[in-house]
């Protein structure tokens, strides 16, 4: 999920100004892995180890799949404690801010954020589990972001690629007949009209389908823009990814 929010921090702010303006004098504790600057409170002490420990590894690998080289500078993580700290971090407005944005990749700051389970007061396995999943997702966006800045792509194609490649794909809800059409879903800018239109649960499943058609290195170059999509996809593109996608998740 992209930020689109109000840019609180002007342009030309450095590196350390940016950590001072989410008030790195107070109680943030600071984790090292090989690619992430990980922040995070006391309190949200064992969501972030749980989170450290996955998302080292999903990195390196997701880069490894898109043909790259980690970066040379890493990337900055926190763990936000409340959503007007996530709010703060992201640079969202409050009026844009939905219940459901809970995570956030801004390329250009080279910053993510996660909103911790205490910020929704859900301190759940399952919660923790999804909201690890949401920041693989936005690690995803990081690294082919760098393949095709900004949405460029396309919103479905960018959010696709992440809903699949994040492990977030959820096919059991998709509906064999009532789903919206590829060209519909491609036609839609706007993150929260996209979300309204099943754009992440459609656009992961398209995604994943388009990826075993073509393969990593044809899918890439689409994602590049190199290879028109239109020509790849026949009428029946839709419930046949939603056919297959559904038989992957019957084999698990
Ligand atoms: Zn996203």
């Amino acid at each position: 999920m992209k930020a689109e929010g109000v840019d609180l921090l002007g342009t030309a702010v450095g590196h350390m100004k940016e950590k001072d303006f989410m008030g790195m004098d107070r109680e943030w504790i600071q984790r090292e892995t090989e690619n992430f600057h990980v922040f995070y409170r006391e309190a949200d002490r064992d969501f972030a180890g749980a989170l450290i420990e996955r998302i080292e590894a999903f990195y390196q690998d997701i880069c490894r799949r898109a043909y790259l080289e980690p970066e040379e500078d890493g990337y900055d993580l926190y763990v936000c404690g409340t959503v007007e700290e996530f709010l703060h971090g992201t640079g969202y407005a409050k009026e844009y801010y939905q219940d459901w944005m809970v995570g956030n990749a801004d390329s250009v700051r080279r910053r993510l954020c996660i909103l911790a389970p205490r910020g929704k007061g859900d301190l759940s396995q399952e919660y923790q589990e999804y909201l690890i999943k949401v920041m693989l997702h936005e690690v995803t966006h990081i690294v082919f972001n760098r393949i095709c800045p900004g949405n460029r792509c396309g919103l479905w194609l960018s959010e696709g690629t992440a809903v699949c490649l994040a492990g977030q794909l959820d096919p059991e809800h998709a509906s064999d007949r009532d789903y919206p059409r590829l060209a519909y879903l491609a036609g839609e800018t706007d993150p929260v009209a996209f979300a309204d239109k099943g754009g992440y649960t459609y656009g992961g499943i398209y995604v994943r389908y388009l990826m075993e058609l073509l393969g990593m290195e044809r899918f890439l170059s689409v994602y590049r823009g190199e290879c028109r999509l239109e020509e790849l996809l026949e009428n029946s593109f839709e419930s046949r990814a939603i056919a297959f996608c559904k038989e992957l998740q019957v084999r698990g």
